[in-house]
């Protein structure tokens, strides 16, 4: 046995060795692209229940390496995480998602969501980032909510002292707060305990399937149930089907996200889906 761990180990240590020289070069690929702008933000609606009415998008960042396919986020954005690379990646998102999503603001007042990493939350400027953001844009405060994910909560699930000055300083300003992929990590609780958040976006991973899925359904409508005791704004993702539209609704679930309504598109795209409401 301690043989084939030996042979096991000595397999390994290149396999390992060459990942890590992969994932240097993607992030030089990556720092390479920020530099000439080869990425671009889509755009995925997020619809009241009540009414279908598009309230909301949430800005989601591709990729473009030239001459390739648009590379799908959760390829890259570990390895931009793990440089720091997400803390300029993450301010040109930002920033893009603002000064395009501000137009749509003020023609049919629907507002933006954006992805926050835990990186960006460690950075001392981080406030003065949005702020300048918004005042170059021109997008309101209030029309900008920032998601934010439980790598924010470090050292038994107590929220650095930094990250929540920011998130504070910021909801001061009258952006708000999500909590995102609700119902996925361990410390999800202690989010609601901890910081102060104004939405909450339960996870697909939480759908159920249809109707006999009961465990599923009891589970969504608890959590559906705690978050309008907490008074906040709840979001479905992963509305797939109609099925998940009219249950989400049933349960008191203010918003629903998901390819039933629309796939994230290009900002043009969602510009031109726009567009009828406004003649109407
Ligand atoms: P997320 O924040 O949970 O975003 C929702 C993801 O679910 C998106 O994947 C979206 O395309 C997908 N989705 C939406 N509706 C449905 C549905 O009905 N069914 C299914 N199966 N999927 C659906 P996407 O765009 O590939 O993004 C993946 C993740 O990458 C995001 O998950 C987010 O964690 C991260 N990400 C994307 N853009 C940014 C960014 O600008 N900054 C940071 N830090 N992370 C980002
Ligand atoms: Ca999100
Ligand atoms: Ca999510
Ligand atoms: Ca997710």
């Amino acid at each position: 046995a301690k043989a084939a761990g030996k042979d096991c180990a000595v397999w390994y240590e290149p396999e390992l060795r060459q990942r890590q020289t992969e994932r240097i070069r993607v992030v030089e690929r990556l720092r390479h692209s920020l530099e000439r702008e080869e990425f671009v933000v889509h755009y995925q609606p997020i619809v009241d229940l009540a009414g279908a009415r598009t309230v909301a998008v949430e800005a989601l960042v591709r990729w473009l390496p030239p001459g390739e396919a648009p590379v799908r986020p959760d390829l890259f954005i570990p390895a931009a995480e793990d440089s720091g690379l997400i803390v300029a990646l993450g301010e040109w998102v930002l920033r893009r998602a603002c000064a395009e999503a501000a137009a749509w603001h003020r023609a049919h007042g629907v507002t933006l969501t954006v992805n926050v990493s835990p990186r960006q939350l460690a950075d001392d400027e981080f406030t003065a980032k949005v702020r300048r953001s918004l005042a170059d844009t021109g997008l309101p405060a209030a029309a900008l909510t920032l998601e934010i994910t439980e790598g924010i909560l470090v050292r038994e699930g107590v929220p650095s002292a930094q990250a929540r000055a920011h998130l504070e300083a910021l909801r001061g300003d009258g952006v708000r707060i999500a909590v995102d992929d609700f119902g996925t990590g361990y410390s999800s609780l202690a989010y609601l305990r901890d910081l102060p958040i104004d939405v909450l976006k339960i996870d697909r991973s939480l759908m159920p399937a249809d109707s006999d899925d009961t465990r599923q359904i009891a589970l969504v409508r608890t959590v559906v149930d705690l978050a309008r005791s907490l008074r906040l704004t709840t979001v479905a993702e992963g509305i797939e089907t109609p099925f998940h539209a009219a249950l989400l609704h049933e349960l008191g679930c203010d918003r629903g996200q998901g390819y039933h309504y629309a796939r994230p598109m290009p900002a043009a795209d969602f510009a031109a889906r726009q567009r009828p409401a406004e003649a109407a």
